[in-house]
């Protein structure tokens, strides 16, 4: 069993990638990709998209996609003192419980506004907390996923988790040419690591692995990345290997 989830931006300044005309867009690309495929997918969102590109992301629901919240806008302006203070402060970079509850019923009514509900939900930068958590039950969210590393799923105060167990594309893959130094395992940034090529052989054994097991995969393949990297070629074999697998939406999760 494998669930593909992806995040979806508004436009973030600065942003080191090139989505072409949005992420929307992008997400559009890969949703065709998947559906050549036949595979379904969950994608997380900004609130922001829906009330500024609404019409756009209701062509997504065309495809076989269901959307979950993912912050507004990522924290609104944030700079890096901005998440300095966070993080020293309330130790989350998502910033105050008062800041997240704001955050978090904007984003919810944006998607109510559409006549969407929002179920699901994945804080930018995995950047919850346990107040997140408890904030999002408050708001009948029901699926989180926003842990990384080797765990099942699994259940905690009516919130279903669903850790990623699969390496991240963006956190791991090099764009252009891969520098030796880059490979230095406490190199202070995680970005670049490895080719792209052997970020996509350790998703195949992981995955391998994880069926063999009985452990569903979760993996985070982002739209924007995809495109950027090199115009969704290499997210065209993913989607080709992954077919052979049973994929989900992560709401049809029966434990
Ligand atoms: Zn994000």
């Amino acid at each position: 069993m494998i669930f593909i989830t992806g995040d979806v931006h508004s436009k973030i300044k600065g942003n080191w990638e090139h989505q072409g005309p949005s992420e929307i867009f992008a997400a559009e690309q890969y949703l065709k990709i998947l559906k050549k495929f036949r595979l379904s997918c969950t994608l997380f969102i900004n609130g922001k998209c829906l009330d500024n590109e609404g019409e756009k992301v209701r062509k997504l629901l065309e495809y076989d996609v269901e959307l979950g919240g993912h912050t507004y806008d990522n924290f609104g302006k944030i700079n890096l003192f901005k998440s300095y203070l966070n993080r020293k402060f309330f130790n989350c970079i998502y910033g105050s419980e008062k800041f997240q509850k704001k955050d978090i019923k904007k984003t919810k009514k944006a998607f109510e506004k559409k006549g969407l509900q929002m179920n699901s939900w994945r804080t930018h930068s995995f950047g919850s907390n346990e107040k997140t958590f408890k904030i999002l039950e408050k708001n009948r969210v029901k699926y989180v996923s926003d842990l990384l590393g080797h765990i099942k799923i699994f259940e905690k105060n009516n919130l279903i988790h669903f850790p990623i167990n699969i390496p991240v594309d963006q956190n791991t893959i090099a764009y252009g040419k891969l520098r030796p130094e880059s490979r230095d395992p406490f190199a202070s940034c995680t970005k670049g690591r490895i080719t792209p090529d052997e970020w996509f052989e350790i998703l195949k054994q992981r995955i391998i692995k994880n069926e063999k097991k009985g452990i569903p995969s979760i993996l985070l393949i982002h739209p924007g990345t995809m495109a950027t990297l090199d115009n969704f070629q290499l997210f065209e074999e993913i989607a080709r290997f992954l077919s052979k697998f049973e994929s989900k939406k992560i709401s049809e999760f029966k434990g």
